[in-house]
């Protein structure tokens, strides 16, 4: 389903007066299809990623994914948790994952918190695990992963129970730039095939070959969306 960001703009108290992070920001990402969001460091776009997460509420404007609307000014912690789990995969700059866990795990464990059944839910972590290319490692615990390894978990993690939409808030800081690019062409490819409408924060457009579309924000606002390919 597609993600829509309509009309957001988040202010954040800001001692006396208030800072504006994101300003009136209006954005569209077709399913299956992934959006860049570049832009100097403060221009707002975790904030931006936040508030499409429902980690942040709007100060106005609204998240919709497909028809319904999903985060508001309003939205109550129990729905934005309770849509964030069914509907949204979020992937952070460090993978976060639990140490004592192996990965195909780390997946089961997002499967069971999601309420899949074990049975299917253990074939798509497979699946995901061998499309990131982990396949024979999914035993491993994070210490006996490399860094690129890791991170990969963490997105097939993401993608247990096929939400609808994909976060990914610079995940290649920690890579160097022919990993970081193949991370990215790996998060564009498995969007297409789960479907999933994607938005991939990155402060380094060489690693973006593989986007369908870049938006760069300038002091919260969106400067361009130019369709690339
Ligand atoms: P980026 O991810 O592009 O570096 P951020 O969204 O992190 O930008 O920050 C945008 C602006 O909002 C910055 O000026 C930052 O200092 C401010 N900011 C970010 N998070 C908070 C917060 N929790 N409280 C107050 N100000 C914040
Ligand atoms: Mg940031």
């Amino acid at each position: 389903m597609d993600l829509h960001i309509d009309d957001v703009t988040l202010v954040y108290p800001d001692g006396e007066s208030t800072l504006t992070a994101v300003d009136a920001v209006s954005l569209e990402v077709p399913a299956g299809t992934a959006t860049a969001l570049l832009g100097p460091s403060g221009s707002g776009k975790s904030s931006l990623l936040a508030v499409a997460g429902g980690l942040t509420r709007p100060t106005s404007g609204v998240v919709r994914i497909g028809g319904d609307v999903v985060f508001t000014p309003t939205t109550t912690p129990r729905e934005a948790t309770r849509a964030r789990r069914d509907r949204i995969g979020l992937v952070f700059q460090q993978p976060q994952l639990i140490a004592s866990l192996t990965a195909l795990e780390q997946l089961e464990l997002r499967a069971h918190v999601r309420g899949r059944r074990p049975s299917s839910a253990r074939d798509h972590a497979r699946a995901l695990l061998d499309a990131v290319g982990l396949a024979g490692l999914e035993h491993r615990r994070p210490a006996q992963l490399s860094g690129g390894q890791r991170q990969r978990v963490a997105v097939a993690r993401a993608l247990v129970g096929r939400p609808d939409v994909l976060l990914v808030d610079e995940p290649t800081s920690a890579l160097d730039h022919e990993r970081g690019t193949q991370v990215i062409a790996l998060i564009t490819s498995l969007a297409a095939q789960e479907g999933a409408a994607t938005l991939i924060v990155s402060h380094d457009a060489s690693t973006l070959a593989s986007v369908d579309t870049q938006a760069v924000l300038r002091d919260g606002r969106l400067a361009t969306a130019d369709a690339l390919r």
